[in-house]
């Protein structure tokens, strides 16, 4: 977490930007994929249900009966405009750049309307019943981005889609997501993470049931009262139990395999999580004690990351009835 100081909070609270962005590879299924394959060849199809309406983008089941929907029809590349919002600052990755309508929009031989992005210069242009067509990407990959836009049909209808050469049917798509968040972590965790720049540790402890808890919260999570006093706990303690991460995955840092654990620090009751190096990983094991191997004063930050991992101490393991209740 990088510290920066919030104006609007009180002085000691800290908050930060923070980025969560994923990329999700889904399957698409025969229905969908079939869908997607014709936007690449510059082609909408829907299917049609047991009652006769043609399902525009294509469910696999009719959404009225449940019932299996029954045969793929090409539907026409422009349509009528049902109901639409004005978006007049677009968000990065919205599918234009400027002012646009998301629209939904009932194609001509579709019972259904699909939403979409339409290119009109103001709100002023855009009403419920206006005819629009489909504005095709020149490069299509077999989504529904291949359908760059529509816009309003000037009575030439849609134009045609260029040819892409033959492909793979689509079996699967790429679905990133992206949140961006402000974290203001309250008065409590910011003192925390203020120790943390000094090498300190601070839990606080509970007046009920007399717990230590690092980091601390606002109020004890079992007794539902307020902390009471600051408690600086020691920077070793025993791993109360461990994973070994041996799978890859999107933004990792760490060279396979390494471990994860659950450090009871001497003097807390509730272990913290954080990296076990220092030891081989098939070598880690419950009651193991470590310590905090801290970064230098100078490049520590208000984040946990300031302390690299937890390395053994050397010392003989820890006997399990001294961590068996503080896991
Ligand atoms: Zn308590």
């Amino acid at each position: 977490m990088e510290g920066k100081q919030d104006p609007a909070s009180p002085a000691e609270a800290l908050s930060a930007p923070y980025v969560l962005a994923y990329t999700y590879r889904r399957s698409v299924g025969p229905v969908i994929g079939r869908f997607l394959t014709g936007l690449r060849e510059g082609r909408i199809e829907g299917v049609r249900t047991a009652a006769g309406r043609v399902l525009v983008p294509p469910a696999e089941y009719d959404p009225e009966t449940g019932a299996a929907v029954g045969d793929f029809v090409e539907v026409g590349a422009a349509g009528v405009v049902q109901s639409w919002c004005w978006v007049s600052e677009p968000r990065a990755g919205q599918p234009l750049d400027r002012p646009f309508a998301w629209a939904l929009v009932k194609l001509d031989g579709a019972d259904t309307a699909m939403v979409h992005a339409v290119d009109a210069p103001s709100p002023a242009a855009m009403r419920t019943g206006m005819r629009v067509c489909v504005r095709w990407r020149a490069e299509r990959v077999g989504s529904v981005r291949d359908i760059a836009c529509f816009v309003p049909d000037e009575g030439s209808g849609a134009s045609e889609a260029p040819p892409m050469p033959p492909a793979e049917p689509v079996r699967g798509m790429l679905s990133p997501v992206h949140l961006e968040f402000t974290i203001s972590p309250g008065a409590t965790l910011s003192r925390f993470l203020e120790g943390v720049v000094e090498g300190k540790l601070l839990g606080r402890r509970c007046p009920a049931c007399a717990k230590v808890y690092v980091p601390p919260k606002g109020a004890c999570p079992t007794c539902g009262v307020p902390f009471g006093d600051e408690v600086a706990v020691s920077d070793t303690g025993t791993v109360t139990s461990f994973c070994i991460v041996n799978v890859p995955f999107e933004g990792q840092t760490m060279k396979l395999p390494y471990t994860y654990g659950s450090v009871l620090l001497d003097g807390a009751d509730i272990p913290i999580l954080h990296l076990i190096s220092g030891i081989p990983a098939d070598e880690v094991r419950m009651g193991l004690r470590v310590r905090a191997e801290w970064l230098p004063a100078g490049e520590r930050r208000p984040t946990l990351e300031s302390i690299r991992w937890f390395a053994p101490t050397g010392e003989p393991d820890a006997a399990y009835e001294t961590f068996s209740e503080h896991q």
